[in-house]
């Protein structure tokens, strides 16, 4: 968006300084609390900047419009389909003066919107969209309704973008979507897939890594894995999203595969990359979890041995089946049962790190804080390295002399 009204020749002004003519929130509601901080985000906008037009868009407005409709303080309310149109939508609004709602029926949009170069970049890595919507409408997720169903974008206009992302010197893309498995699945050639766009950006010139976001795990077959195997700019780190380790939680919260799929498909990852890396999603306290079944999920999590998991509360979103279900937990428990898992996490993440003293790795390094640089090793193990060498956006051979939980510390010799 922000470079949408730059290419109309607007500028672009901080929030805080009471000197913008519009605002625009890009609103989130994954779940009722983000509804809630949306809210607020927009009330502080408008105490901050009195005379300037209010927007509100992203998911929270494509879902929610009529809440943002009835709050005083928005001028306006845009779907997520709109936002491409930003610009023409906030001049009509200058016209008319008028309270202006756009929200389309996301789940007629059939194309994935190119709304021109929209990747995120920082300065070594890019973070490039190629898919979005969902339709495997898990029970506790308000996704497939806030963002439609699957999009995926062309290939030639990924590697287009990815050869532009290159002329800037960024070495490294990570390839994200809402559901990434899923991409190619909308292209009327059904032997197009995930698989067939790395295959083709690994051959761009001037990048070096190719990391992937979140993963379904059922992608992950035989087959993938041998394609896979050959592109050797692959980043062996991969955020499978398992949720629960209890084929009961898992069938009531509407995942497509079983404890003993998911485990396979880790042994397989493992088996191709013996340095691989694995992280993941678990949602604690989920309704009708009982101590039995979270005990399965933990035992099964101190089995598979995640590098790290990221660990979230349970948090009913309404409109959706979840939020609806009997047997509703109480904070106290999923608060323990958090506390229990983020233990495991920790405690391997530590031991992983610890088997890297001594070892030699190779760090692509992004910034640097008082003479600290920071960077990634291939599959992802943050290292902190001091120097006096400027090793931004450069690839360095470091051995590892300490470990935390969070990062390794490498020295010189
Ligand atoms: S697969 Fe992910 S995005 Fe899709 S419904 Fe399930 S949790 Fe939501």
């Amino acid at each position: 968006m922000i470079q949408k009204f730059q290419e109309s020749g607007y500028k672009i002004v901080d929030a805080d300084e009471d000197i913008s003519d519009i605002c625009i929130v890009n609103t989130c509601t994954v779940t009722n609390i983000a509804d809630r901080k949306s809210r607020q985000a927009l009330r502080k906008v408008k105490a901050k900047n009195k005379n300037s037009i209010i927007v509100a868009t992203g998911c929270y407005a494509q879902s929610y419009k009529e809440e943002l409709e009835k709050m005083p303080e928005i001028d306006m309310v845009l779907g997520n389909e709109e936002k491409k149109d930003i610009v023409k939508y906030v001049e009509k609004y200058f016209e008319q003066k008028n309270k202006l709602i756009y929200v389309n029926d996301i789940s007629k949009q059939k194309e994935f919107d190119e709304m021109g170069e929209i990747s995120y970049t920082e300065k070594t890595r890019a973070v490039v969209k190629v898919q979005d919507g969902c339709n495997q409408f898990c029970t506790y997720c308000i996704i497939p309704y806030a963002r439609g169903r699957v999009r995926s974008r062309k290939i030639e206009s990924v590697i287009k973008e990815i050869e532009n992302i290159v002329q800037k010197g960024i070495k490294e893309v990570v390839i994200t979507g809402i559901h990434l498995a899923s991409y190619g699945k909308d292209f009327d050639d059904d032997n197009i897939g995930l698989i067939d766009l790395l295959e083709n950006i690994n051959k761009i010139d001037g990048i070096l890594r190719i990391r992937l976001g979140s993963l379904e795990p059922k992608i992950i077959t035989e087959e993938f894995m041998q394609r896979l195997t050959k592109l050797d700019k692959i980043c062996h780190s991969f955020h499978l999203s398992l949720q629960s380790g209890c084929d009961e939680t898992l069938k009531r919260m509407n995942r497509k595969y079983t404890t003993s799929e998911f485990k396979e498909i880790t042994q397989r990852l493992r088996k191709y990359y013996d340095d691989v890396i694995l992280t993941t999603d678990v949602i604690v306290g989920f309704p009708g979890e009982s101590d039995e079944e979270f005990n399965k999920t933990y035992q099964f999590l101190k089995d598979i041995k995640f590098y790290k998991m990221h660990v979230f509360p349970y948090s009913p979103r309404k409109g959706t089946l979840a939020a609806k279900m009997p047997n509703q937990i109480q904070g106290n428990i999923k608060n323990k049962r958090s506390q229990q898992l983020i233990e495991l996490s920790n405690k391997n993440q530590k031991e992983y790190n610890e088997k890297l003293i001594g070892k030699t790795v190779q760090v692509l390094f992004e910034e640097s804080k008082e003479g600290i640089f920071k960077g990634h090793t291939q599959n992802y193990i943050l290292v902190e390295y001091k120097t006096e060498e400027n090793l931004e956006n450069k690839l360095k051979n470091i051995k590892i002399k300490k470990a935390d939980i969070e990062f390794v510390i490498g020295c010189t010799d």
